[in-house]
C-alpha cells in the first residue's frame, strides 16, 4: 500500500486570509523532491473541534500527518493539546524544554512568561522535535489509532523560518531513515518571453503527454514557464531525464527561450553583457526605476550597469538626454522617435556600449484615441545603430501591469539584440 503524507495548517489568520500561506507551499515542493505521495491539503482555525474533526479524517487516509502552527503560549494555540486529546492520552511536561525555553528568555534579557510554561507540556510518548531558533519544540509522534493503523504526526511552529529550518534538520534525516524518501522529484522550470502559454502548449503538445519527465505550461505576468518533472531514484538519474526533453523544448522555441529556474531577464542579460565585455545605460519614463532596480539586484551588476536616468518630465528628457524638443513636440513624448533619442542619449552621455530606453502611457489618466493607455516604445542603441519596438499593453489590467511588463520587453529586447552580435573570443 503507497504511504502518503497530509498538511495540516492551522490559523485562523489564514482562513482570514491575513496571511499567505507559505508553509504549505514549502511542505508541498519539499514533499514532492523527496517523493512522498502528497493528496490532501487542510487549513482550520484554531478551534479544538475542527481540529479534531480534521485529525480523524486525516489519520483514516493518511500516514504522515504534518501540522504547522498553533504551537505558541496562548491560549488559542492549540494544536498539542488536541491531539492529546485526540489519541487519548495527557500533556506531560518536559523539564528539559522548559529549562532551554528559561534559558532563552535569559539569553534575551527578558521575564519569561507563566504561559510558556505550556511550549514544554507535549503528549505522552511523543519525542521532541527540536526549535533551535524559536521556543516552541514540535513533536514527533506515533500515537496508537484505535485500529492500530500506522500512523506518524510532525508538529512545527507557524513561524516559516523556525519551520523551515527544524523540517530541514530534523524531520528530513528522520523520514529518510524510516523509510519514508526512496525516491526524487526533480525539476526544472524553463522560462520563456514574448510567446503566451497556450501557443507554446501548442508546439510542445506531445511533451505535455509525457509521464516520465512530465511537462507542464504556467503562466505569471506575461512570462510563460514550462516545468519538467522527472521521478528518480537519485537527482542525477532525474537530470538524466530531464535534460534530452529540455534540449528539444529549448530547440522548439529558440528565440523565446531565456533561461531556467532562478534565471531572470535581467540576469541573463548581465551575463550577456559580461560574455560581451559590454556596459548598459538606461533611461525610463513610465517604469520610474524598475528596470534599474532589477538590474541591480544582481550581484555584482557593478561590472556592467552604468547608472540609469529616470527622464519622467520632458525637461530631463531634452536636458539629461539631448531630446529634441521639436521631436517631442511633433511626436510627443510617447514616440518611436523619442525612445530612440532617449537610448541613443543614455549611451552616449553616460559613455555606455549599449542603451535602453522606455517611454510609455502606464494609465489610468492620458491615454488618447491614438495614443491609448498601455502604449509604450521601447529603444535598444547599441554598437550597430538604434531600434525601436512597439508594444500596446491594453489598460484593462491596470498601471502595475503596463510597468513591470513593459520593463520585461525592454529587457527581452535587449537581450535579442545583444544575442546578434559575436562575443568576443568565440
Ligand atoms: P508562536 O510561537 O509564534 O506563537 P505558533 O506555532 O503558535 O508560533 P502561530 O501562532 O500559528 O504559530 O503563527 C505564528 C506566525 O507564523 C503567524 O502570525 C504567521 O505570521 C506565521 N504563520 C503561521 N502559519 C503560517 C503558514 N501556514 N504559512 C505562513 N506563515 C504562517
Amino acid at each position: 500500500m503507497q504511504r502518503t503524507a497530509e498538511v495540516i495548517c492551522v490559523g485562523t489568520e489564514l482562513l482570514l486570509g491575513d496571511i499567505l500561506n507559505s508553509n504549505a507551499q514549502f511542505l508541498a515542493q519539499e514533499l514532492a523532491r523527496l517523493g512522498i505521495a502528497h493528496y490532501h491539503q487542510t487549513v482550520v482555525g484554531d478551534n479544538p473541534e475542527r481540529i479534531r474533526q480534521v485529525v480523524a479524517i486525516a489519520q483514516s487516509r493518511a500516514q504522515l500527518l504534518i501540522f504547522t502552527g498553533g504551537l505558541g503560549p496562548t491560549p488559542d494555540d492549540l494544536t498539542h493539546e488536541t491531539l492529546a486529546s485526540c489519541f487519548g492520552v495527557p500533556l506531560v511536561e518536559h523539564p528539559e524544554i522548559l529549562a532551554t525555553i528559561h534559558e532563552k528568555f535569559v539569553r534575551r534579557g527578558i521575564p519569561m512568561a507563566p504561559s510558556n510554561r505550556t511550549q514544554a507540556l507535549l503528549p505522552l510518548g511523543a519525542e521532541v522535535l527540536t526549535n533551535s531558533s524559536g521556543t516552541a519544540p514540535g513533536i514527533i509522534w506515533q500515537p496508537q489509532p484505535p485500529d492500530n493503523r500506522e500512523l506518524t504526526i510532525l508538529t512545527f511552529p507557524g513561524v516559516p523560518t523556525e519551520m523551515k529550518m527544524m523540517w530541514r534538520h530534523v524531520a528530513v534525516p528522520y523520514l529518510q531513515a524510516h523509510g519514508w524518501s526512496q525516491q526524487t522529484l526533480h525539476s526544472r522550470m524553463l522560462k520563456f518571453w514574448g510567446i503566451s502559454e497556450s501557443a507554446l502548449a501548442e508546439q510542445v503538445q506531445p511533451m505535455l503527454a509525457s509521464t516520465n519527465p512530465t511537462v507542464a505550461p504556467y503562466a505569471n505576468w506575461g512570462e510563460v514557464k514550462l516545468r519538467i518533472a522527472a521521478v528518480a531514484d537519485s537527482h542525477d538519474e532525474a537530470e538524466r531525464l530531464i535534460e534530452p526533453m529540455a534540449q528539444k523544448i529549448r530547440a522548439i522555441a529558440p528565440d523565446y527561450y531565456y533561461g531556467c529556474d532562478q534565471d531572470t531577464l535581467a540576469s541573463v542579460v548581465g551575463e550577456m553583457l559580461l560574455a560581451q565585455n559590454a556596459t548598459l545605460a538606461i533611461a525610463e519614463s513610465c517604469t520610474g526605476g524598475g528596470i534599474g532596480s532589477q538590474i541591480t539586484e544582481i550581484p555584482g551588476s557593478s561590472a556592467y550597469f552604468v547608472g540609469g536616468v529616470i527622464a519622467y518630465d520632458n525637461r530631463v528628457k531634452i536636458q539629461q538626454l539631448g531630446v529634441e524638443t521639436t521631436v517631442l513636440e511633433r511626436q510627443g513624448a510617447v514616440s518611436a522617435a523619442v525612445a530612440a533619442q532617449m537610448a541613443q542619449g543614455v549611451k552616449q552621455r553616460l559613455g555606455a556600449t549599449w542603451g535602453l530606453s522606455i517611454t510609455g502611457i502606464a494609465g489610468p489618466d492620458g491615454g488618447t484615441p491614438d495614443k491609448p493607455v498601455g502604449l509604450v516604445y521601447i529603444g535598444v542603441a547599441g554598437p550597430q545603430g538604434v531600434q525601436t519596438f512597439e508594444h500596446s499593453l491594453g489598460s484593462g489590467r491596470g498601471r502595475q501591469w503596463v510597468r513591470q511588463l513593459c520593463a520585461s520587453h525592454g529587457l527581452n529586447h535587449l537581450r535579442l539584440a545583444l544575442r546578434q552580435l559575436p562575443t568576443p573570443g568565440r
